[in-house]
Order: structure tokens, then C-alpha cells, then sequence
């Protein structure tokens, strides 16, 4: 039948769809990342996401042509394995052969690719970024991650390419949550972003964005949560995305600078979330910075909205 499956496997999520031949999504499923369970039960949660996916698409999971799957961590396509995916929870320390697991869960074959690569190779393919032969993807959400596509290829480095959220815009600057100081991250990745808040809170600065994170049940501050107090004027929420917007700006100039591609997509939760008008900002914030000012890259908003990591990794599968 040509159906393939897709997991984004996130800190705060897992995102399951079923797409058919020519991309469709034919069902998909989202449930919160166990947190109480380690590896195994983010595993059991991964399999249980593509099994609701698979009911409303009206398939068997082991009549799947495979399913994709795009991680955080440390990942070895060929092994199939996942390390250190600190992200998704805390004790994922060592090495799992989450591809091994999810091919006898599921029966069907499995695909392991990185969680921001895939999501640029699915905005490259399907979406904002189908014009262009060159690209920098720029995932805005707990931390800033970067792909990049070259003469239509993915750049890879030695494997580790596209650390965009790690570029230091400030020397001596904040402190990232890698344990560097100064990276982009520091100042715009929703994680680092939420301990600033905290840190100015302590010191006697009013917000509100505790109140809607409680009131909206979570237990951290969510895309959703730096939206509402935005749309408020909260002060301090205010205050943190500006100095997230110019930073974003600095970092991803600077990227431009160096590589001069055609375009660059704007997605990850809070990107997808703050929408248009962010992305506008970000693209202002970058004039200033870029060395070839008169003909600066396109700037877009992710076309595939929060489905294009979980697209992209069912892209992984090949026909
Ligand atoms: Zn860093």
C-alpha cells in the first residue's frame, strides 16, 4: 500500500503520523514523553503512538513499509542505536538499540535518523524550502537546532554539523545549558530562557508566565505558555523573547555569512507557535549582520508546522 510511518521523538512530546505514497497524512497521534519510565517506557510510548497512528489510518503497523524515526541524542543510523538523549529523559545515558526494539514492537522495519535533519530534509522536500537548492533549517524551541542543506544534499560535517543554538553571539556572554558561555542557545532556547525567568523573579521582577504555566497544568513553560503572556504584554516574557529575537538574528547572519545559502526556514515549537510575525522580527534582527545586505536569503516560516519532524522521519523509510 505504500504507507510509511514517522516518529519526532521530543523532550516534551512524541508525534506519530502515517503518510501514504505521496506524502498525505493518513493519521497521526501525540502523546506527552513518559518521563517516569527511562528509555523503556519512552520506547513502549513510541510504539503505542504508532499503533493509534496506524488505527486511524485503517493499517497494521507490521503492514507498514517501516517506520522513521527522528531522535535527539546521539544517533547511529546504521546501528540503530540512540545515545545520551539527555533531552528526552534525564537517565538516557547509555546506548539503546531503540531501532531493534521498535522493529519487533512493530514489525516492520526501522529508520533512525537525527530529529533536526530530518525535519530540514522534510522542509526541504515538502515544504518552505522546495524552491531553494541550498538551505538552513533553524528549529526555535527548548534549545535552537540547526540543518543544512547543500547543492540539495544535507551537510553533515564529520556528523555533527549545524550546532546553530551553539554559535556564540556574545563572548564571555550567559551561560548555555552545554556548560559554554555565550551561545545563541543561552539566550534564546526555551530551556535557558525559563531558568533567566526564574533567576529574575527570584530578584523581585513581576510575570505572569508561572501563573499560565500552572493554570495550563505544565511543568515547564511551553511555547504555549510564552505565547499567552505575549499576547498579555507580560513584561518580562516580553523582554526574554526580545533578547531571544536578537540573538536569533546575530547567529543565524553570522550562519549566512559563512554559508550563504538561498533560504532560511524557521520552525521548532516556538517558531511553529509564534508564527509570522516572529519570524518577521528574526529576519530584521539578521539585516543588520549580514555582510551581503543587499541580497540577503529568503526567510520563512516552517510550512510543515509541528508534523515536519514526525513527516521528515517517515522520509528516512526509502520505497
Ligand atoms: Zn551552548
Amino acid at each position: 500500500m505504500g504507507l510509511r510511518g514517522g516518529i519526532d521523538l521530543g523532550g516534551t512530546k512524541i508525534q506519530a503520523v502515517i503518510v501514504g505514497a505521496s506524502h498525505g497524512v493518513r493519521g497521526q497521534a501525540r502523546i506527552p514523553t513518559p518521563k517516569d519510565g527511562g528509555p523503556d517506557g519512552v520506547i513502549a510510548a513510541m510504539a503505542e503512538a504508532v499503533r493509534t497512528a496506524a488505527t486511524e489510518a485503517e493499517v497494521e503497523t507490521s503492514a507498514l513499509d517501516g517506520v522513521g524515526i527522528g531522535s535527539p541524542g546521539e544517533v547511529d543510523p546504521d546501528a540503530g542505536t540512540v545515545t545520551n538523549a539527555y533531552n528526552v529523559v534525564p537517565d538516557w545515558n547509555r546506548t539503546i538499540s531503540v531501532g531493534d526494539i521498535l522493529a519487533t514492537e512493530l514489525g516492520t522495519k526501522i529508520g533512525l535518523g537525527n530529529d533536526v535533519r530530518v525535519a530540514t530534509a522534510a522542509e526541504f522536500r515538502l515544504g518552505a524550502g522546495k524552491p531553494y537548492r541550498s538551505l538552513l533549517g533553524v528549529f526555535w524551541g527548548t534549545g535552537v537546532g540547526g540543518g543544512i542543506i547543500l547543492n540539495g544534499s544535507p551537510w553533515r560535517g564529520r556528523g555533527a554539523a549545524g550546532e546553530i543554538g551553539h554559535m556564540v553571539v556574545r563572548r564571555n556572554g550567559a551561560k548555555c545549558t552545554c556548560g559554554r558561555e555565550g551561545c545563541m542557545e543561552a539566550y534564546s532556547g526555551r530551556r535557558a530562557m525559563e531558568l533567566e525567568a526564574r533567576r529574575r523573579m527570584k530578584h523581585g521582577e513581576k510575570t505572569a508566565l508561572f501563573k499560565i504555566m500552572e493554570r495550563k497544568k505544565r511543568v515547564a513553560l511551553t511555547s504555549g505558555v510564552w505565547a499567552e503572556a505575549l499576547e498579555h504584554n507580560d513584561a518580562l516574557a516580553t523582554d526574554l523573547i526580545d533578547r531571544a529575537v536578537a540573538a536569533l538574528g546575530a547567529g543565524i547572519a553570522s550562519a549566512v555569512n559563512l554559508i550563504d545559502v538561498e533560504a532560511v526556514v524557521i520552525g521548532g515549537g516556538l517558531g511553529t507557535r509564534l508564527g509570522e510575525p516572529y519570524v518577521a522580527r528574526i529576519e530584521q534582527q539578521m539585516g543588520p549582520h549580514l555582510f551581503v545586505d543587499a541580497r540577503p536569503p529568503a526567510v520563512h516560516l516552517a510550512a510543515l508546522g509541528d508534523l515536519g519532524g514526525a513527516i521528515g522521519a517517515s522520509l528516512l523509510i526509502k520505497r
